[in-house]
């Protein structure tokens, strides 16, 4: 298609001048008769690929969608914009459909929003002949490999046959590389172009706390953002009712949000939201899909996401209009903990642990998270982003040999029949119950680490696991237990670098500074 052309149609219909990274070459590909694969950040301007297509195509343009709330506010939209859609369905009676079927009879509709579970209807009505073009939205859905598998996408795969000589434009904002090629094979269309969009948002700082004193936490982070909208996502529906009330009681304007919730109020918080009524919604993984709010300044992790294409795609929610804006992620071991066992029911359990895994790795990086957070959707970044937690704080390291013998010995000590918490309040030489009931006052280890705080002490242990020297034992209460390489710092004198704990020394610089 001539440039002239595509541009004065972006003007036109969208109002804009010019076309974002990639846009222009995917929509040149459709008009190939191509099929192609579009992985773009939330907010990077998918839907412009088609529906700008179907604007100049001669027939229909499908739109397979599994948002079904969404629907009507986008076809109303386009309407509102002279681009004549519709949208097809559960939610509609059967006159509502013969409504539809009479327009595109009568060649009336460009763009046709269905949900997967509708798809049945329209083929009666249409053919190869009828339709220009398939666009597939959230199309990781298909896919068991990635986040948000949805049964109902599963037989899109048919399409391809219905309509071989229609392209399919898939799109989605998440997928690993794993989970491109299975979407391809899935949908039948192994030969698509793929076009993976940059994901680096450099706008978004990264920052990573250890989940204690979490409110405390989060009332520092949002006590200089008074007026700014946010984000707290939640693990649980209790916590996000906990945490809005909370806030609200220190006088914000809070609300929780969930899918306890009925869809009437759903709405209109959602509304509110996006109209600077609310200012921080307090949400499960329910919230955000799909919400066009580009001066959201802020997303908090209450809870570590399962995995880092749900973590991406939430922290992706703030600032979309490209102004900077700051994400913060609590990252505590019992969330894991938790994450592990959902996981571990999971159908496709190696999967979704070694996710998590990515995700823990993530959490508890010491290098720039950027460049983790990249390279685990494939991009290579050469540079430190300097807008993360690591790269404005560098960890420093120093040797750790004799912190790592004591924690070492005293696990060994303990026989590996205790968690983290005890271990660390036996090194401290705590009096608790459990000290008192089991005498560990007898061991020879029992307050060696009166010297560490406990924070630290929880730091170190952290370290010591990643760096393969302590093992969770999951399977017995979350035991601490050693591995075969501990001996040899044990028994070896193996010398062990550990990184200096952020917190204390971002306190020690402040105290020197006053
Ligand atoms: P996605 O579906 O990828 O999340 P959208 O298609 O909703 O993103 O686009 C996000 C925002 O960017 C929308 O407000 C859209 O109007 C805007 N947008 C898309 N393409 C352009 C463009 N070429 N120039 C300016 N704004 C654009
Ligand atoms: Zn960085």
């Amino acid at each position: 298609m001539e440039k002239g052309v595509l541009l004065n149609t972006l003007k036109e219909y969208f109002g804009y001048e010019n076309f974002r990274p990639l846009q222009e070459k995917i929509i040149n590909s459709v008009f190939e008769a191509k099929d192609n694969l579009v992985i773009m950040p939330t907010g990077g301007g998918k839907s412009i690929c088609y529906q700008l297509p179907a604007i100049l195509l001669p027939e229909i343009t499908l739109v397979i969608s599994p948002l079904i709330a969404l629907m009507k506010d986008q076809v109303d939209g386009l309407n509102a914009n002279g681009i004549p859609a519709a949208y097809l369905n559960s939610s509609q009676d059967e006159a509502d459909k013969e409504a539809i079927f009479q327009k595109i009879d009568k060649n009336e509709i460009k763009l046709l929003y269905v949900a997967p579970e509708s798809l049945q209807f329209i083929d009666r009505f249409l053919n190869d002949e009828k339709v220009s073009l398939i666009a597939i939205d959230e199309a990781h859905c298909i896919s068991s490999w990635g986040h948000d598998f949805r049964p109902a996408y599963t037989q899109l795969g048919y399409l391809k046959n219905r309509y071989p000589s229609t392209p399919i434009l898939a799109l989605t904002a998440t997928a690993d590389k794993a989970t491109r090629n299975d979407i391809c094979m899935q949908l039948n269309i192994p030969g698509a172009k793929k076009h993976v969009a940059s994901f680096d948002r450099k706008n978004l700082s990264l920052e990573v706390k250890p989940g204690i004193k979490r409110f405390e936490k989060i009332a520092d982070f949002i006590q200089n953002r008074k007026t700014e909208s946010g984000i707290i996502y939640c693990l649980s529906r209790k916590t996000t009712e906990e945490l809005a009330s909370k806030l609200k009681i220190k006088g914000y304007k809070a609300e929780a949000y969930h899918a306890g919730l009925d869809h009437l109020e759903r709405s209109q918080i959602q509304e509110d939201f996006i109209n600077d009524e609310k200012q921080i919604i307090c949400a499960t993984i329910a919230f955000g899909m799909g919400i066009d709010k580009s001066n959201i300044r802020w997303v908090i992790h209450y809870n570590m996401p399962k995995n880092l294409e749900g973590y991406y795609q939430e922290i992706g929610r703030a600032g979309r209009d490209g102004l900077p804006s700051d994400t913060l992620l609590f990252h505590s071991y019992s969330d894991v903990i938790q994450l592990q066992k959902f996981a571990s029911n999971a159908k496709n359990e190696d999967v979704q642990l070694a996710k998590l895994d990515r995700m823990k790795q993530y959490a508890e990086a010491l290098s720039c998270r950027r460049k983790i957070l990249l390279g685990y959707f494939g991009e290579f970044m050469e540079e430190n982003c300097g807008n993360c937690d690591i790269c404005r704080n560098p960890p420093e390291f120093f040797d750790g040999t004799i912190i790592a013998q004591k924690a070492l010995s005293c696990i060994f000590r303990l026989k590996a029949s205790e968690p983290i918490s005890t271990v660390i309040d036996v090194l401290r030489g705590a009096q608790n119950e459990t000290v008192r009931r089991n005498n560990y006052e007898q061991l020879t280890t029992y307050g060696v680490g009166k010297d560490i705080s406990w924070h630290n002490w929880q730091q170190y242990l952290i370290q010591l696991i990643n760096l393969g020297y302590i093992e969770i034992a999951f399977d017995r209460n979350n035991h601490l237990q050693l591995t075969e390489q501990a001996k040899k710092v044990l028994f070896e004198n193996e010398k062990v670098e550990l990184a200096e704990v952020t917190e204390q020394k971002a306190k020690l610089k402040e105290e020197k500074a006053t």
